[in-house]
């Protein structure tokens, strides 16, 4: 395992929140940092030593990233698979590429999990709209119709009720070919982030209850509120995952519960997760910190739950009423990401509150207004 020390550099393609917190974390012990991102001031360039301000599959972009950098990671998936191909052969790219081309394909992503051994909704996948049309029987109704590239945050699915209302689905083929998986009826959504170093050594943080809003993460809650047998078949599963991809870095696995505590991984992705934030004020070891030393190859340390946290998203429109509560509020962590434009809907930063009482500070939260 090649170790990178401080004082070395850490080359970041995307600068987003992901890439500033893991960008801050590594500074803390002395790495410096390059990111590559289209835009000057983003969120990591402002944090960054260095800053590559080009398009992410910028060929000769990624490779001076390479020559500035002794080792390379990226803080989204949806960066160009042959462009992170070809930087693995001339820069050390510990995570590979392969992850990133799994990923990045809701289709791809659905037969490794499958092949792993854990549990995924029954699906089929189509190239066009006529071959979805064909095998939609064998998943039935209701379900979700997504495409198998670029959606995030609730875009590019629809939810099919019958088939008469299957032609909805049609435009989602313009985009790419899809996947139909049927729908689960879940009591909760939760997610494991898992972290692994090129050892094989591997730990989870605590399990995080996701609640979306709009379909934009709204608040994490941890430990999630499950069944402890839940909490060990999620880890069990996202171990079974990470070892069949033999995981180096970071993988959020998120999944559904069943009324009857039967779990379903819903997908993936290869990198630091929204869920995951609260592990900066509330873990022995944040999800960036372990996730630097994964890259590092560093040996990773156990995560521990301090104390019981809750999450919350600032969006656009909650930055103005939230300058107000500030004042309000000394127990609640304030993180915002350093983006210019408050847009609506745009995620701008998050705030963790660690608690005795869960379901007191839910209420607390609610009370506040920020987030109604
Ligand atoms: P995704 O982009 O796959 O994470 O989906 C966004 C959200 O849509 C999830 O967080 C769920 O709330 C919902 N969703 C996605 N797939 C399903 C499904 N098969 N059954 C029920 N709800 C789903």
């Amino acid at each position: 395992m090649k170790t990178i020390l401080p004082g070395q550099t850490i080359g970041i393609i995307g600068g987003g929140q992901l890439g500033r917190m893991m960008g801050l974390a590594a500074k803390e012990a002395g790495f410096r940092i390059a990111v590559l991102d289209p835009v000057m001031d983003s969120p990591c360039g402002q944090i960054a030593d260095i800053r590559i301000v080009a398009p992410y599959n910028d060929e000769a972009a990624l490779e001076e990233l390479g020559e500035v950098s002794d080792v390379i990671t990226y803080e989204f998936e949806n960066i160009d698979y042959e462009g992170l191909k070809r930087l693995t052969q001339i820069a050390h790219v510990p995570q590979g590429a392969e992850l990133v081309r799994i990923t990045q394909n809701r289709i791809n992503e659905k037969a490794e999990i499958t092949a792993s051994g854990a549990p995924v909704a029954n699906y089929v996948a189509a190239q066009t709209f006529e071959e979805l049309a064909s095998q939609i029987a064998e998943v039935g109704f209701p379900c979700i119709v997504k495409t198998a590239f670029g959606g995030y945050d609730g875009k590019g699915q629809v939810k099919i009720d019958s088939e008469k209302d299957l032609h909805e689905a049609e435009s989602l083929f313009t985009h790419s070919a899809c996947i139909a998986e049927a729908f689960v009826p879940f009591t909760k959504e939760i997610s494991v982030i898992i972290q692994r170093n090129a050892e094989g050594q591997s730990y989870c943080l605590p399990i995080a209850e996701n609640i979306h809003k709009h379909h934009i993460l709204h608040e994490s809650i941890v430990p999630a509120r499950v069944h402890e047998n839940v909490l060990a078949r999620a880890e069990e599963a996202a171990m079974k995952i990470a070892d069949h991809l033999n995981l180096i870095g970071t993988l959020a696995v998120e999944m559904f519960v069943l009324e009857n505590d039967e779990i379903i991984i819903n997908e993936l992705a290869p990198r630091p997760h929204n869920s995951g934030h609260y592990s900066i004020e509330a873990c022995s070891i944040s999800q960036f910190h372990q996730h630097i030393r994964a890259v590092c190859g560093w040996p990773l340390r156990k995560p521990k739950l301090w104390a019981p946290s809750i999450m919350v998203n600032v969006l656009g429109e909650h930055i103005t009423p939230l300058s107000k509560a500030v004042k309000d509020h000394p127990d609640w962590s304030i993180h915002l990401y350093g983006k210019a434009e408050a847009k609506e809907k745009r995620k701008m930063g998050h705030i963790t509150i660690m608690t005795d009482n869960i379901e007191e500070t839910l209420e607390e939260i609610e009370a506040t207004s920020i987030w109604s």
